[in-house]
């Protein structure tokens, strides 16, 4: 008779018991080491990993054919998705989401790494779950008739804009002194809201022969080293740009953050970050969102002032006339895209991009062959830096005027696994 009762009670309580949620972790690490596996077929894929280092010896030392490779992503995706369908709750549901668009942006990047192409846009969507909207290059021209009225001449205006920015280069024997300077300077403002790990820390190096101008290699245990490219001049503007990007509250706190997940959370997908995700518009767009959320206002222009101007040995007077530029310059961020996806999608020629690039850019014709090659390097992944700012400053802006409200939305992109659809 107890049997009996007990078993009657066993069945109505399993009747009730909710659901268990499915355990993503098992799917995350495989993700995880498929990225691995990709980055064994592609040099730069692993732009950080800081897990378990037998996964990536594992990876490298036997790696599987990109046909197989792109099997096993099919069949984690649909997996994940089954997750996803199961879980109940919204964190939960979100992770796995984030997953998904993980694995699938990774599943597109094998067929690049077999030859697959799309069109500019469409490349851009698959790998970093946002799809860019370009514009016309006419539509930059009222930009182009602003910035001749600052920078008044004869002669082509790349030329005269090419010669008003040499009065700002940092002498190369200053340059160490003035980086240091804004990045302790980004570092202090960005703590003073987000509590950084005690053994926090990052290199500094100057590196010829690259097409980027700054790079963060994230390297785990809270450390970072960031190099920055000398090839071209140095301009005072480009330290506090490079310190909020490659530092704080960008790259390094970004790295940060992501390994916090992955240490504290046991969110192993967070262990790796590839170069071609749907972070790449959160980190790039956040990095140079970073700028303004930590220098808002006249801030950064009175720090520069203050600080950087007499350590570059430059006049502070100067100043005024460089932000006008500079502001008015912000706004040709996109003509970038529209010449990139024009370049890509075999529009136009190499020359005929080199010219574009010089009359909307506003640049000589060695920095517009050091921002073609970065297109050739990295394609799509152009849109990450001013379309991530759009929607990154749009959804911390959302959060009003109040700085400290600001740094919370901004924050909240960094603890929680975030798509760029999130955001929007
Ligand atoms: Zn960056």
């Amino acid at each position: 008779m107890r049997i009996w009762l007990g078993m009657v009670l066993a069945v109505a309580l399993a009747a009730c018991a909710p659901r268990a949620e499915p355990d993503l972790n098992p799917l995350a690490e495989r993700y995880v080491r498929l990225a691995l596996e990709i980055g064994a077929h592609e040099d730069g894929y692993i732009d950080a990993f800081y897990g378990p280092a037998e996964w990536k010896t594992e990876a490298e030392a036997d790696p599987r054919a990109t046909a197989e490779l792109q099997q096993v992503a099919d069949g984690l995706l649909a997996e994940i998705n089954g997750a996803l369908e199961q879980a109940r709750d919204p964190a939960l549901q979100r992770r796995a989401r984030t997953l998904a668009a993980y694995v699938a942006s990774a599943r597109f990047r094998l067929d690049m790494i077999d030859g697959a192409r799309a069109s500019f846009v469409e490349e851009a969507e698959r790998l970093f779950a946002l799809r860019p909207e370009l514009r016309p290059l006419e539509s930059y021209d009222p930009v182009l008739e602003r910035i001749a009225q600052i920078v008044p001449g004869s002669g082509a205006l790349a030329t005269r804009v090419q010669t008003f920015r040499d009065r700002y280069i940092v002498p190369e024997d200053r340059l160490q002194a003035v980086m240091e300077a804004a990045i302790a300077e980004c570092r202090r403002r960005t703590a003073e809201h987000i509590a950084l790990p005690e053994n926090e820390r990052f290199s500094l190096e100057f590196v010829t022969g690259k097409s980027w101008s700054g790079y963060n290699y994230y390297q785990g245990d809270n450390q970072s080293l960031i190099q920055v490219n000398t090839d071209l001049p140095v301009t005072i503007d480009r330290a506090v740009d490079l310190g909020c990007h490659e530092g704080y509250p960008g790259h390094h706190l970004q790295g940060l953050s992501a390994e916090r997940l992955y240490r504290e959370r046991g969110w192993v997908e967070f262990s790796v970050m590839p170069l071609y995700s749907p972070q790449g518009p959160l980190n790039e767009g956040g990095g140079n969102y970073g700028v303004d959320l930590a220098f808002p206002g006249a801030e950064r222009a009175q720090f520069e002032q203050a600080t950087l101007y007499p350590l570059a040995g430059l006049d502070p007077a100067s100043a005024a006339a460089r932000d006008a530029l500079a502001e008015a310059m912000t706004e040709l961020a996109g003509a970038r895209l529209t010449i990139a996806q024009m370049y890509l999608d075999g529009q136009i020629d190499r020359e005929r991009a080199l010219e574009l690039t010089q009359l909307y850019q506003l640049v000589s014709r060695e920095r517009a062959e050091q921002s073609l090659d970065f297109t050739d390097e990295y394609r799509s992944y152009v849109i990450n830096y001013s379309i991530g700012e759009d929607i990154v400053r749009a959804f911390v802006e959302r959060a009003g005027d109040d700085s400290e409200a600001r740094w919370r939305a901004y924050e909240s992109i960094l603890t929680q696994p975030t798509l760029p659809g999130d955001l929007q």
